[in-house]
């Protein structure tokens, strides 16, 4: 491991654009309590953030309601230049906001700025998704009839995101709903609320009340999804915060999307024995990006026994050369944890599978020289299939477990026990495996070869306890349009079902 020097930050300010809401068009500074700001690379106060006080909250749904019509009624094709120039300004912006990214969420720099590129690229998609999208026509019960599938905008929409990718699964959202006719009331992490914020300066050329931003815990996303003006609540986040939101919804029957945890699998196939150095560098990017904090990232591996000891020689080497520090740098491969309570959880999974028979082979430390942040070094554990919560709940840190398998029979039932089923990654070159994968894999996802790369037409979500519905692609936007059936005859006149049967 090597580690980077420190950027000395206390002297950067915090944009003012960061610290205000948006509600109903105007800048507003929050009126509850401050919230602290964390900067996990530092493990000191970024900034204190105003959160949204309960008048506020209330303020962001009626502006949304009180938008919602004409904002339907919004031809689509102008919708989509404005979502053209939302991205526009987004791409404008991308080096402030990631900045600020970085410092609120200790993700890197480099891996800051992909993620708003890619924002900005679902925005663009789903500007001209929403242009033709509107429905069908399907064969009618008599010719003199047409049948229409009419597709119409739900109305009001809270999004409620998680802090590790705060901008883009906010995008995943807001581009689709807004291309679907919907407003929204976006409701960012607590622990990284000031890049969604900035967000609110690329958003001043829609309509007033069209977007509006709020801030706060979970006390303020809750106030949402138990608001009756609220049409649609899509949530990413743990599944137990997903179950009290599926829960609210259920009470009063609002439309529900839900993305959450994920257990990923990273199988090899016995085939991979000459390429294992492109698998063990796949394997490590996999499990490290974000330090490890990615719903879809690689945690638990899969490898046959004739290539397991390779596979970890050369996994644990790729882990010990990473670059880990200043997330701020542009050589940084890994930074903090975003909180010492996620690295202490990461720890006590670390030591309930020591204490069950596995073995750290690199790192599992907090390492020396990278700072007083929340780090934690990219770690190689490797283990027998056992029940240890290292392999059968979400970790989100940067540890890669390695489990020995007898071949690609015993790896897919390994895959398929956990109660998550988000995506899995595999790689092969042998036609014969892939087929087997995608028959009896139970996942939402699974990327041969190539893990991790995302595909804004291609729909993102798991099954089991990992979610409920998709984002992106056209279940994307499906999953913000209501559909209305519509029958029409074109000939009036007395049908000879009707009453009265006696004939007349
Ligand atoms: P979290 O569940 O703690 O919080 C998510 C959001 O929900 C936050 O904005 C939080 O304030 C809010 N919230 C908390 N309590 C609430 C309540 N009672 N009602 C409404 N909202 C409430 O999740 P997190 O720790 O921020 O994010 C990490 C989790 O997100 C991980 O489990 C990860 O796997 C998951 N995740 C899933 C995906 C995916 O697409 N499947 C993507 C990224 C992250």
């Amino acid at each position: 491991m090597k580690s980077t020097s420190h950027h000395d930050r206390r002297d950067e300010n915090v944009p003012s654009a960061a610290l205000l809401l948006l509600v109903g068009g105007e800048r507003v500074a929050g009126g509850g309590a401050p919230l602290e700001v964390e900067d996990p690379f530092s493990a000191t106060t970024l900034t204190r953030l105003p959160v949204a006080d309960d008048a506020q909250v209330d303020a962001a749904v009626a502006a949304a309601r009180a938008a919602a019509r004409a904002w339907g009624q919004t031809p689509a094709a102008e919708r989509g230049a404005m979502l053209h120039e939302l991205a526009r300004r987004l791409r404008a912006r991308t080096d402030d906001i990631a900045r600020v990214m970085t410092l609120e969420g200790g993700k890197p720099f480099v891996e800051n700025r992909d993620e708003l590129r890619q924002a900005a690229g679902t925005l663009d998609y789903f500007a001209e998704l929403g242009r033709s999208s509107a429905g069908r026509v399907v064969p009618p019960v008599e010719p003199t009839q047409l049948s229409l599938v009419v597709r119409e905008p739900i109305g009001v929409v809270a999004c409620i995101t998680p802090w590790n990718f705060p901008v883009l699964l906010l995008i995943w959202k807001l581009a689709p709903a807004l291309a679907a006719g919907n407003t929204l009331v976006c409701k960012p992490s607590e622990l990284t609320p000031l890049s969604t914020l900035m967000l609110a300066e690329c958003v001043e050329h829609l309509p007033a009340g069209v977007v509006n931003f709020v801030a706060g815990a979970g006390d303020v996303g809750q106030a949402l999804v138990d608001d009756e003006r609220v049409d649609c609540v899509a949530f990413t986040g743990s599944i137990e915060t997903g179950r009290k939101v599926a829960a609210g919804c259920a009470t009063r029957l609002a439309r529900v999307n839900l993305e959450l945890g994920g257990k990923d699998p990273f199988i090899v196939c016995s085939d991979m024995s000459a390429e294992l150095d492109v698998v063990a560098r796949a394997g490590a990017w996999t499990a490290y990006f974000n330090a490890g904090q990615v719903c879809s990232g690689a945690e638990r591996f899969y490898v046959p026994a004739d290539l397991h000891d390779e596979f970890v020689e050369r996994l644990v080497a790729r882990s010990d050369e990473l670059v880990i520090g200043d997330p701020l740098e542009a050589t940084t491969d890994v930074g903090p944890l975003i909180s010492r309570a996620q690295r202490e959880k990461v720890i006590i999974q670390l030591e309930q599978a020591v204490a069950a028979g596995a073995q750290i082979l690199s790192g599992g430390s907090i390492p020396e020289g990278a700072g007083a942040g929340h780090f934690l070094s990219p770690t190689v554990v490797s283990l027998a299939p056992l029940a240890t919560p290292l392999l059968d709940h979400e970790t989100f840190g940067p540890v890669a477990p390695v489990v020995r398998v007898r071949g690609l029979d015993h790896a897919i039932e390994q895959a398929n026990s956990t109660s998550y089923g988000l995506g899995c990654s595999v790689f092969t070159r042998d036609i014969r495996n892939i087929v087997r994968c995608i028959r009896e894999l139970r996942t939402g996802m699974i990327w041969f070869n190539d893990p991790l790369t995302e595909n804004d037409a291609s729909p993102f979500g798991g099954v089991k306890q990992s979610g409920l519905g998709r984002e992106l692609g056209e279940e994307g936007l499906a999953a913000f349009q209501e559909t209305k059936r519509v029958h029409i005859e074109s000939h009036l006149g007395v049908k000879d079902w009707w009453f009265p049967y006696g004939g007349g």
